[in-house]
């Protein structure tokens, strides 16, 4: 059998301080992340984020300006040749020979490999997985795109690897056959560490058990799937067509609690605005809205979500985990605060949103976490 059991234990890719500069331009900015044996972790990114850079590096495939990166406990800058037999990868340009039938592309890659499994029961394995066993004997340049990935993804599995790693694995395929690659991904995730990377949200909560997630070259997040499932479904933004007198609406919307920003956002159609509503982390304020607007007789005639870009679920767990920091920061100042009616204070200048220090208490409590404001600007 090709594929290794899995178990989760120990980490099986190490990436330290990473940085790639391509003359003064940085691509890789520092980054850190660990991938435990047996994790599918996604690397999510827009476009030029430093996602490709980082992946031809982790195999070896690049040069690094500085920091280290170690498969299975093997430095690659150490031992290359050793750390590379580790991992099977699937660059975004899949280097196929489009004039080889697909049995010759594996047996070439097998020999490139030096692997010594027997060929023909791991190649048939292989194609098993893979489910390309019915192109076997064609060339792959008639192949489908579909397929011609499925053969890139057979080529990473040569040699048994422990880790796979995919860069940006379903572009430019069709739907029907984004499922498949995924598909194909999560059974391989089963017994294999993963990486993906890609720069739909929706990819990797398909697939992924964790979320790395790369702007600019640094990560601005390393979180479990379901956390980030968690703060992007916690939508905040509607549209939300109302009847009514647009100024009188837009200042009940303003006033309401639990809605933090509120503006027109269509023009008049009959008596009826579009207006963006904004809620509170964690606040759905849907129904009291409708029952707000139905006792004011401005009937509520469209509520929809708006959607979230890649920028705005990055501003999203960016913003939520400042706030979690800056929270803990104050609970720690608050601790140390001396008796309990400073503690109550310090408490109440938490649950404060706008925490202009008025006595001496509050005044200390302001030092010691620090201006806030100044810091949000
Ligand atoms: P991603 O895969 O996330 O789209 P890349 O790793 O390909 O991002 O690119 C990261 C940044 O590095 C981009 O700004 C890109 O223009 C730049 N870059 C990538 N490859 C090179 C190169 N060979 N020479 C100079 N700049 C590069
Ligand atoms: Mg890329």
């Amino acid at each position: 059998m090709i594929l290794i059991r899995k178990e989760v234990s120990d980490f099986m890719i190490k990436i330290d301080h990473l940085v790639k500069n391509y003359g003064p331009n940085c691509a890789v900015d520092d980054i850190s992340f660990e991938v435990k044996k047996g994790e599918i972790v996604g690397f999510l990114g827009p476009n030029g984020a430093g996602k490709s850079t980082t992946m031809n590096i982790i195999t070896g495939y690049l040069s690094m300006t500085s920091g280290s990166v170690s498969i299975a406990g093997i430095d690659m800058l150490d031992n290359p040749l050793e750390a590379k037999k580790h991992i099977g990868y699937l660059p975004e340009q899949p280097p196929l020979y489009t004039d080889m039938t697909v049995e010759e592309y594996l047996i070439f890659n097998y020999n490139l490999k030096h692997c010594s499994l027997n060929r023909d029961k791991h190649l048939a394995e292989i194609c098993e997985v893979t489910k390309i066993k019915d192109v076997y004997k064609r060339v792959i340049k008639n192949l489908s795109k579909g397929y011609r990935q499925r053969v890139g993804i057979a080529q990473t599995l040569i040699g048994s690897p422990e880790v796979i790693i995919f860069d940006e694995p379903t572009v430019g395929l069709d739907p029907k056959q984004i499922i498949e690659v995924r598909n194909l991904i999560r059974t391989l995730g089963k017994d294999h560490t993963v990486i993906l990377s890609t720069h739909i949200l929706q990819e990797v909560q398909a697939v992924c058990d964790r979320i790395v997630i790369i702007n600019k070259g640094k990560i601005v997040a390393d979180e479990l799937t379901e956390n980030i499932t968690r703060a992007v479904e916690n939508n905040r933004r509607f549209s939300a067509k109302i009847c009514g007198p647009q100024k009188e609406v837009l200042s009940f919307l303003k006033s309401r609690p639990g809605i933090v920003y509120a503006e027109v956002l269509a023009q008049r159609d009959g008596d009826a605005y579009t207006y963006m509503i904004e809620s509170e982390v964690g606040i759905d304020i849907r129904k009291n809205l409708f029952f707000a607007l139905a006792e004011k007789k401005w009937a509520l005639i469209g509520l929809e979500a708006l959607g979230m870009s890649l920028e705005d679920i990055f501003i999203t767990i960016v913003d939520q985990t400042g706030t979690k920091a800056r929270y803990e920061r104050k609970t720690k100042a608050s601790n140390q605060m001396k008796n309990a009616a400073e503690a109550e204070v310090a408490k109440k200048m938490i649950e404060k949103k706008t925490a202009a220090p008025n006595s001496e208490v509050e005044k200390k409590f302001s030092a010691l976490f620090g201006d806030d404001e100044a810091e949000n600007k």
